[in-house]
């Protein structure tokens, strides 16, 4: 029984969508939203799509405002100390929650919202590892802090920039999370040499056919079919194009080639 089928049976009903629950260990989603509607979205399509057909993921979104008590199904109220705009209710997304995780749910529950620590690959693994999380989409200027704090709330951000609502951070959050479960990448998609991968360092430059468009040719070393100088070039590529978009990260690289010994057992200095 997955972690919803649970909290459908012990928790007050709340419509669902997008709600494919097979049988067995599945990583699952759970999504608290006032537009439930939105999921599964984009991610019903392609490769997410698929394997949430055949059953490798799961996901329910729940509408928060179906948690409300009073007859106008109220879910916000006036910020205490003033000031522009709505902030969502304690009461009512605490109850949306417990209607969602179960007692022992062992899910990460994580609020999207601008303040929170930075999404990055390293984060979307350890999400991909675990049993699946359970999503929180604020709205209005966000939510009561009371409830963050009580529920020991995970706090993600996107990025550095404020959307209208979490719901879109919610799917990319979902995306990249999906596609690194097993099975549903093929070999020939292989996460190991993407960029923001294990060594840190963005990827390296991608050709196709054909050989020559508009006066551009294909670099030759890769036309070359010397898989040696092939990935010598791609690393070389993908530490230059490192070094000029995100000194950041070639920092962290670097700090970490230190830490393992320098060039030993890089693949590339072999
Ligand atoms: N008043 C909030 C602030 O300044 O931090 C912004 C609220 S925003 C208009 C409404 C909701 O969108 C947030 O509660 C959050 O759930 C979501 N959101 C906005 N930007 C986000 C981001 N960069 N990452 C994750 N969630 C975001």
């Amino acid at each position: 029984m997955s972690p919803s089928d649970r909290s459908r049976a012990e928790a007050p009903q709340a419509p669902s969508t997008g709600g494919v629950n097979p049988p067995g260990n599945v990583w699952q989603a759970s999504v608290l939203s006032l537009f439930p509607e939105m999921f599964p979205g984009p991610l019903g399509l392609s490769l997410a799509g698929r394997a949430l057909r055949d059953g490798k993921w799961a996901i329910e979104a729940t509408d928060i405002r179906s948690f409300a008590t009073d007859r106008h199904r109220t879910v916000d109220d006036t910020p205490a100390g003033g000031g522009a705009g709505m902030v969502m209710r304690p009461d009512v997304l605490d109850t949306a929650i417990a209607g969602v995780m179960p007692e022992g749910d062992a899910r990460p529950l994580i609020y999207l919202t601008p303040r929170g620590r930075l999404l990055d690959q390293a984060m979307v693994r350890g999400l991909a590892e675990g049993p699946g999380c359970v999503l929180l989409c604020g709205r209005y200027e966000g939510i009561d802090q009371r409830v963050i704090e009580a529920r020991g709330m995970v706090e993600v951000s996107i990025g550095d920039y404020v959307l209208s609502g979490g719901e879109t951070a919610a799917l990319v959050l979902l995306d990249a999370c999906v596609r690194l479960l097993p099975g549903v990448m093929g070999a020939a998609d292989s996460a190991t040499e993407e960029s923001h991968g294990g060594e840190g360092l963005l990827e390296y430059p991608h050709y196709t056919r054909p050989a020559e468009w508009q006066g551009r040719a294909i670099p030759e070393v890769l036309l070359s079919g010397h898989h040696a100088d092939i990935a010598r070039w791609r690393r070389a590529e993908s530490e230059r194009i490192t070094k000029e978009r995100r000194p950041d990260l070639w920092a962290r690289h670097e700090a970490k080639q230190r830490g393992a010994g320098g060039m030993d057992g890089h693949p590339a200095a072999a």
